[in-house]
C-alpha cells in the first residue's frame, strides 16, 4: 500500500471485517454504511508516520453524504463551540471573505459575522440547517471549489476536518489555491486518539512527521 502522504511503502497494521464493521455501525448507531471489499485494513507509513484506513485494492475510505446526514442526527456530532473558533477569529478582520471547508452546520459564522463567510459541506442536511440561519453552505469538494474560485478567499480554515479526508494531498493543494495571495490559511486537526473503525468516524491519523510531510 503506497502511503498518501509521501508515497512511500506503507505497512498493514491490522485488518477488520468489512461485514463486522457495518454491522456494529448499526448496532451502536442506526447507520447503514458498505464497504468496497470485504476486508479493511489500518496502515501505518514508517517513512512519515501517517496512520490511514484503506482496501486491500488500494481504495481510501471516506464517508458519503447519506453517512453525514446520519451523523449529523446525532446530538453529539456537530459542536456549536470549538476553542480553535475563539482562537482563529482573532486572526479575521471585518470585511473579509472567509472560506470554511467540511464547515458541518457553519457554527464559526457566528463568531465572525462581519465577515463575507462560504461554508464547503457535503452533508445536505446540514446546508439546510445552515440555509434556515441564513448562511451561505456550498455542497462540493474545495477541489472543485477552488477551480472556479481560484485565489479569492482572505482566509481558508477547516476545524477537525483533515482526518476524515481521503486525498489529504489534494485536499491541501487545492485549499491554498483557493486562498488569495497573502491570505490566512488555518488548519487544526482533532488531536491524537485511538484509531479504531468502529469507535472512531476518522479516516486517519497525523503524527508530527505527517504534518511536516503536509
Ligand atoms: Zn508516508
Amino acid at each position: 500500500m503506497q502511503c498518501s502522504l509521501c508515497h512511500k511503502q506503507a505497512i498493514l497494521q491490522e485488518s477488520f471485517s468489512a461485514k463486522q464493521l457495518a454491522l456494529e455501525y448499526w448496532r451502536q448507531l442506526k447507520i447503514s454504511i458498505s464497504f468496497p471489499e470485504e476486508q479493511i485494513g489500518l496502515y501505518h507509513c514508517p517513512n512519515c508516520s501517517y496512520l490511514f484506513f484503506a482496501t486491500q485494492g488500494q481504495s481510501t475510505i471516506s464517508g458519503d453524504n447519506e453517512f453525514y446526514n446520519t451523523l449529523n442526527k446525532l446530538p453529539w456530532y456537530y459542536f456549536s463551540e470549538k476553542y480553535e473558533y475563539t482562537y482563529a477569529k482573532n486572526f479575521i478582520q471585518p470585511n473579509e471573505k472567509v472560506l470554511e471547508v467540511g464547515c458541518g452546520k457553519a457554527a464559526f459564522a457566528k463568531y465572525i459575522p462581519q465577515t463575507h463567510y462560504i461554508g464547503l459541506e457535503f452533508s445536505t442536511d446540514a446546508k439546510k440547517m445552515a440555509h434556515a440561519n441564513g448562511i451561505h453552505i456550498e455542497n462540493i469538494s474545495i477541489q472543485d471549489y477552488a477551480e472556479s474560485h481560484p485565489y479569492q478567499a482572505d482566509v481558508v480554515c477547516s476545524f477537525q476536518v483533515l482526518e476524515h479526508v481521503s486525498d489529504p494531498y489534494s485536499f491541501l493543494q487545492a485549499k491554498i489555491k483557493a486562498c488569495r495571495g497573502g491570505g490566512d490559511y488555518h488548519d487544526r486537526c482533532a488531536k491524537r486518539r485511538q484509531l479504531h473503525p468502529i469507535c472512531s468516524e476518522q479516516y486517519s491519523q497525523y503524527a508530527t512527521p505527517s504534518c511536516r510531510t503536509l
